[in-house]
């Protein structure tokens, strides 16, 4: 690997980038091809960033800011139009083609064996023999999302929607408008474009938006700057905090205080900005108590009756080798989980199966049950 090069690309001089291979810079070499990927963020350098063998760099997918107040986020980091992108709930991938072969990176710059298999069946690959250096960001949702499944898409399995384009070797991406026509002229999927409003009369109509989609179970909303100067911002429906909630709460001990913490705190800040009645703010409260307290208790109950609490997930796939090749990624990340036998499918391919194990949450149950201290 010419690391000199790589330099170059990531704006950093050799010897910063040599010492960063002791401290954050991972080697990788499977699947191939090859690869360091940066895990922390440093130097302006995106956690997630890789450098391929062959010298290619594919750069980190930048955080997006949550705003918390939203009218006044609106007013502080946008000027002049907004759009608005639906923001779905799955997990990023990027996926590019490194000397002609297509790869699928997570947000940690792994190559995920399960993404790269979908991202190959539904993306035309012709798209890379004229744009060899195109990197097509989007987000894996669907019920046969292995990492954060979810009914609430058009979709039996799993679906690749675009949300941004980015090239190799440089930062940036290329912005909503050219996004969208690129989905169009190659019969991709992209996140819906929800409209695009004046900044200054923004606020009410991204708030229709967001309850819209809160009753309909989905996450939320991604602001843009349709001339792509101003940094993206998100902000969720209740209905998606909540539901988080009741995710995490069910496995409680395998969640950082943080995550917990963050979501009620966005409750707080939106029932106050959305002044609510009495009676509205009631129901609020029941449903981020009801997502606290009902899977917490369940999961204390089931531990008392001696089960096991784990958490069910599915993949589809082509290759029965994905399979195998899926369950040492989840090894290698540091999830433990069972893949049970693949099960033939009516297309040809196999329905695997996957039971992840929380241990730290079944540890702790069971510690407490048994009369330990918190
Ligand atoms: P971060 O806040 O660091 O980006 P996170 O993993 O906690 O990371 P989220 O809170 O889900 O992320 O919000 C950002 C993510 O939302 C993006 O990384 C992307 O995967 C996802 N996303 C879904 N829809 C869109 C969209 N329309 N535009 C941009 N990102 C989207
Ligand atoms: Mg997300």
């Amino acid at each position: 690997m010419n690391l000199s090069r790589a330099a170059d690309k990531l704006g950093v001089n050799l010897s910063k980038l040599e010492s960063l291979q002791q401290s954050i810079l991972r080697r990788s070499s499977w699947p191939e091809p090859k690869l360091m990927r940066f895990e922390k963020t440093t130097s302006g350098i995106e956690a997630g960033t890789v450098i391929f063998e062959n010298g290619d760099v594919v750069f980190g997918y930048p955080k997006i800011r949550r705003a918390m107040m939203l009218e006044a986020a609106i007013k502080k980091y946008f000027s002049n139009w907004i759009a608005v992108e639906e923001k779905m709930n799955g997990y990023n991938i990027r996926v590019a083609a490194i000397d002609g072969d297509v790869v699928a990176l997570t947000r940690g710059g792994f190559i995920c064996p399960y993404s790269t298999e979908v991202a190959r069946r539904l993306i035309p690959p012709q798209i890379w023999d004229d744009q060899p250096d195109m990197i097509m960001c989007g987000e894996m949702v669907g019920p046969e999302n292995p990492y954060v499944p979810k009914d609430i898409y058009p979709t039996d399995s799993i679906d690749f929607y675009l949300f941004d384009l980015c090239q190799k070797n440089r930062k940036g991406t290329a912005g909503v408008h050219k996004t969208h026509e690129f989905a169009r002229e190659h019969g991709i999927k992209a996140t819906a474009l929800l409209g695009e409003f004046r900044a200054d009369r923004a606020y009410e109509e991204i708030t229709q938006i967001v309850r819209d989609l809160g009753k309909r179970g989905r996450e939320g909303v991604i602001l843009k700057d349709p001339e792509n100067v101003a940094w993206p911002v998100k902000y969720t429906s209740s209905q998606s905090n909540c539901h988080d909630l009741e995710v995490a709460f069910r496995y409680y001990n395998d969640y950082a205080l943080d995550f917990f913490v963050s979501r009620v705190v966005r409750e707080g800040f939106q029932s106050a900005e959305w002044n609510e009645t009495e009676e509205e703010r009631k129901a609020r409260a029941l449903r981020i108590g009801e997502s606290i307290l009902l899977p917490l208790v369940d999961t204390v109950i089931r531990k008392i009756h001696g089960e096991q609490i784990v958490q069910q997930v599915q993949i589809r796939v082509k290759n029965i080798q994905t399979a195998r090749d899926f369950e040492y990624h989840l090894r290698r990340i540091g999830m433990k989980a069972i893949f049970d036998p693949p099960q033939p499918d009516e297309e040809g391919g196999y329905l695997v199966r996957i039971t992840k194990l929380v241990m730290s949450t079944n540890d702790k149950t069971t510690a407490l049950i048994d009369g330990d201290m918190w």
